[in-house]
C-alpha cells in the first residue's frame, strides 16, 4: 500500500507548490487527498505514480499554469441569447 503519510508538496500537473490536503480516509492513515488551488487538478495518495508524482506524470497532460487564463472552456459556453 502506498504511504499516505508522504508529504506532497508538488502539483503532479502544473509543478507548482500550491497544494493541501483536501480530506483523508474515513478511516485514518489509509490515504490522502490532495487538490492543487492552481490548476484543480486533485488525486488520492494511493493512485499509481503517473497520476501523483510530477516526475512520472504524462508530458502531454501537464499545464503551464501562464496558460490557464487563456485555455478554452469545454465545452463552449453558448452566446447569451439577448
Ligand atoms: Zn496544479
Amino acid at each position: 500500500m502506498t504511504d499516505a503519510t508522504v508529504n506532497v508538496t508538488t502539483c503532479p500537473r502544473c509543478d507548482t507548490e500550491n497544494v493541501r490536503i483536501l480530506t483523508t480516509s474515513p478511516v485514518p492513515g489509509r490515504w490522502t487527498m490532495y487538490i492543487c488551488d492552481t490548476c484543480i487538478y486533485s488525486w488520492r495518495s494511493t493512485e499509481p505514480r503517473s497520476a501523483t508524482d510530477p516526475q512520472s506524470y504524462p508530458a502531454e497532460f501537464k499545464i503551464d499554469p501562464a496558460e490557464i487564463p487563456s485555455l478554452p472552456a469545454i465545452p463552449t459556453v453558448p452566446p447569451r441569447r439577448r
